[in-house]
């Protein structure tokens, strides 16, 4: 009975399309819902480190100063979390899976030296705003001490 399946089975299959793909000569098509890989838009990041806090696997690295977001992409299960978290949407889930590697490399994406130079800036127009503040709330203290 057994070799009678398995035969109907190999002659109906002499007619069925092939189930394999020629990939990588033709494009691959992803089934719904799948994930991909995790990309991101570095220059729209705060680098508030949202994603390095709920990535389950401790993949993702952040410096807010160097501007800089790092991913080891063997270390991702394409679970997504990160992508719902960042407030800044700037996290996106690709097509495409990670692609074979001989070493377990970390992937480091840097802003854009515009982005890093108006951010720096930013910083010092704020720490400058910060220390005017502290300078006039020591000379009003002062001055209302002179009064009394
Ligand atoms: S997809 Fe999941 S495992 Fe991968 S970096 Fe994001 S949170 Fe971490
Ligand atoms: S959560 Fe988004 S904005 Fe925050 S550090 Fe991660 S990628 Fe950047």
């Amino acid at each position: 009975m057994a070799v009678l399946k398995y035969a109907s089975e190999a002659i109906l299959n002499l007619f069925r399309p092939p189930v394999t793909t020629s990939y990588p000569a033709a494009p691959i098509e992803y089934p719904d819902g799948a994930r991909g890989h995790i990309e991101i838009t570095i220059d729209e990041c705060i680098g508030c480190g949202m994603c390095v806090r709920c990535c389950p696997c401790g993949t993702l690295s952040v410096d807010r100063n160097a501007g800089t977001w790092s991913i080891n992409r063997f270390d991702c299960i394409a679970c997504g979390y990160c992508v719902e978290k960042c407030p800044k949407k700037c996290l996106h889930m690709i097509e495409g899976y990670q692609t074979p590697d001989a070493a377990k490399g970390e992937v480091t994406y840097t802003k854009s030296p515009e982005v890093l130079e108006a951010e720096r800036k930013k910083r010092e127009e704020a720490a400058a705003k910060a220390a005017a503040a502290k300078a006039a709330a020591v000379a009003k203290a002062a001055e209302k001490a002179a009064e009394n």
